[in-house]
């Protein structure tokens, strides 16, 4: 089976391992650099972004990170694991970085407080998405060569909606939730990245 890293500093870990585990694949909690080098794919979850940008520099991750991505290792990052991935914060907390290796900036906190969560039916290029919205990141701008793959509203096409999940490569971020509803859409695309990535 697949071994799939979740990063396991803080957040949302345990859902998502559930989810892997229930698609059959190994999951590894990952907490040290020399854990990167057997996986076959990674997920971001969601959480503080702050929190864990100083986790990872405090536990030297941060650049083994950045380097196993850059190393074409798949990575599905969810709400604070998409502000993590994005190159640009517009309104980072006090000294937060970033990993850098998603050309997007991302506007934190940009649907509104704990209180006004919910759970929404996105649309995305993998058809309509179930997921929460917990202090969920906006993407504000996109690079060249990142592809939009998720919208708050009916169609990924509707230029007027949100965006809220882009794409370069095998760097996936979404600004929702879907391990929170069990919708393990982008999972299975991660595993499908992750397979590939076996075979070459
Ligand atoms: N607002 C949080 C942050 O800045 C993200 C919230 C989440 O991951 N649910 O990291």
């Amino acid at each position: 089976p697949p071994r799939v890293g979740v990063l396991a500093l803080q957040g949302g870990v345990r859902e998502h391992a559930r989810m892997l585990v229930g698609l059959g694949a190994d999951v590894v909690p990952v907490r040290r650099a020399d854990q990167l080098d057997a996986l076959d794919a990674l997920v971001l979850p969601g959480g503080e972004s702050s929190t864990i940008d100083r986790l990872l520099r405090v536990l030297d991750l941060r650049d083994p990170l950045r380097a196993a991505i850059a190393q074409g290792l798949p990575v599905l990052g969810t709400c604070a694991g998409l502000i993590l991935l994005a190159d640009r914060i517009e309104d980072p907390a006090p000294g937060q970085q970033t990993l850098g290796v998603l050309d997007v900036t991302v506007r934190r906190n940009a649907f509104g407080r704990q209180a006004d969560s919910s759970e929404e039916t996105v649309a995305t290029v993998l058809g309509p998405v179930r997921a929460a919205f917990i202090r969920a990141p906006l993407v504000v701008s996109v690079g060249e060569g990142v592809e939009v793959i998720a919208r708050r509203g009916a169609e990924p096409t509707d230029t007027d909606a949100p965006i809220v999940g882009v794409r370069c490569g095998d760097v996936t971020g979404i600004a929702v939730h879907p391990e929170l509803t069990g919708d393990a859409t982008f999972h299975r695309a991660l595993l499908g990245q992750a397979a590939v990535r076996r075979a070459g």
